[in-house]
């Protein structure tokens, strides 16, 4: 059921906690990469708009309970007072009675930052008194974090008890786009699966592999499916005791599953290394994989632009080293290309896919690297299973 938004509520002189995901990296006491910061921008400037007062609270980094300068949250001000050209008031500190007078004299269209939740341990303990002191500070509870919204925690999870609780803009589209492309998907539908380990992405494979038209898996983990075929993979990297499960996903998935049928393999793990391109049944030992080859990846854009949904998380090759990259450049290039509705979710290939300059070329980008990996596991996730829903 889709969720409710503040589009669907009364936002006008109520005031809003809203949790955002600022989780940003700073270099010299500034911020580094504001992006996280303009996907709130829409939800923040609506509430403005509509006259609320607006509460803001997100963690920084991992202060583990503790206040610590380097986790202040003063270059995040800064920044978001220059992209919403607005003033912005500054709380020194998340509960309290002097954060709540704070709060409590601001005007509609008001804004306050409340210092890093996660200078308190029971922030991440999803402590219920902790929870009952964020929400004395709002009338309503709105999450736009999605990036961490796969953790039950006080400021993303507990406040809802006490609350009203409705998604903002940015988790509103990322549940939309992603629930929709795993319920009901434009077919062909298919999923690009990499990165470096089976281990990580499992849940991922099997929760995709019964849904999708095709599997494409590439990177380190396509090691391990390749060595359960039974070809010899030298000395790339292999999680050996995920070889039988490999064995069982090629025999579930069949003609689904496509895996890499030329690599490049190099004799060390070194951007200089001596490389050469191979069929995947012909690796010789002492050397190890380290991208798809060149017939693969010809492959793989073929379904890709052939797919009305696309959905990929993981680099096809260890794509930070350039002659190791172009795998997961041609990836990148043909979701571009694609006509169809393409999502990219993790870490490593969102950073390869801006690397590539492509990130614009997508449907969708999604903000969370692990939150999008629980989602595309099939799991509920808590900051969105706690919000009110359309019926
Ligand atoms: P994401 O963050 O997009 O979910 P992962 O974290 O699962 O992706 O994997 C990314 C990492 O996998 C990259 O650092 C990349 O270098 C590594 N990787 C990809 N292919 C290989 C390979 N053949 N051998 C070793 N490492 C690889
Ligand atoms: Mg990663």
């Amino acid at each position: 059921m889709p969720l409710m938004t503040i589009r669907d509520i009364d936002v006008k002189g109520k005031r809003a906690l809203v949790r955002v995901d600022f989780n940003v990296p700073l270099e010299n006491g500034t911020v580094a990469d504001d992006n996280r910061i303009k996907a709130a921008l829409p939800t923040i400037q609506y509430l403005v708009e509509s006259g609320a007062i607006v509460v803001l609270a997100t963690h920084l980094g991992r202060p583990k309970g503790k206040r610590m300068e380097e986790f202040l949250l003063t270059p995040v001000a800064e920044r978001l007072r220059f992209l919403l050209d607005r003033p912005v008031a500054y709380a020194s500190d998340c509960i309290g009675d002097a954060v709540e007078g704070l709060v409590n004299s601001q005007k509609p269209g008001g804004i306050v930052l409340l210092e890093n939740v996660r200078f308190y341990a029971e922030e991440e303990k999803n402590d219920p008194e902790f929870a009952r002191k964020l929400a004395r500070l709002g009338d309503i509870f709105v999450n736009d974090a999605f990036g961490t919204a796969h953790r039950a925690h006080a400021s993303t999870r507990g406040v809802a008890d006490y609350l009203p609780a409705v998604a903002g803009f940015l988790m509103q589209e990322e549940v939309a786009i992603m629930g929709r492309a795993l319920a009901e998907p434009d077919r062909p539908f298919v999923a690009i699966i990499g990165g470096a380990k089976v281990s990580d992405k499992i849940m991922v494979i099997e929760n995709l592999l019964p849904k999708v038209d095709s599997l494409i898996i590439g990177g380190g983990m396509a090691n391990t499916f390749m060595r359960a075929k039974g070809y010899n993979i030298g000395k790339s990297l292999v999680e050996a005791d995920k070889v039988d499960l490999a064995k069982s996903l090629l025999t579930k998935g069949g003609e689904k599953i496509l895996l890499p049928s030329d690599v490049v393999i190099a004799r060390e793990f070194k951007p200089e290394a001596e490389n050469t391109v191979v069929s995947s049944d012909r690796i010789p030992d002492d050397w190890m994989v380290l991208d798809i080859g060149p017939e693969t990846a010809m492959g793989f854009t073929e379904a890709i632009k052939q797919a009305k949904t696309a959905i990929w998380n993981g680099p096809m090759g260890v794509f930070e080293m350039p002659a190791f990259a172009r795998g997961t450049l041609a990836v990148a290039q043909a979701m571009a290309d694609s006509e169809g509705c393409t999502i990219v979710g993790g870490g490593d290939s969102v950073a390869a896919l801006d690397m590539a300059h492509l990130a614009d070329k997508m449907t969708h980008v999604s903000t969370g690297g692990g939150a999008s990996l629980e989602f595309l596991e099939g799991r509920e996730l808590p900051g969105v299973a706690c919000l009110q829903t359309k019926d």
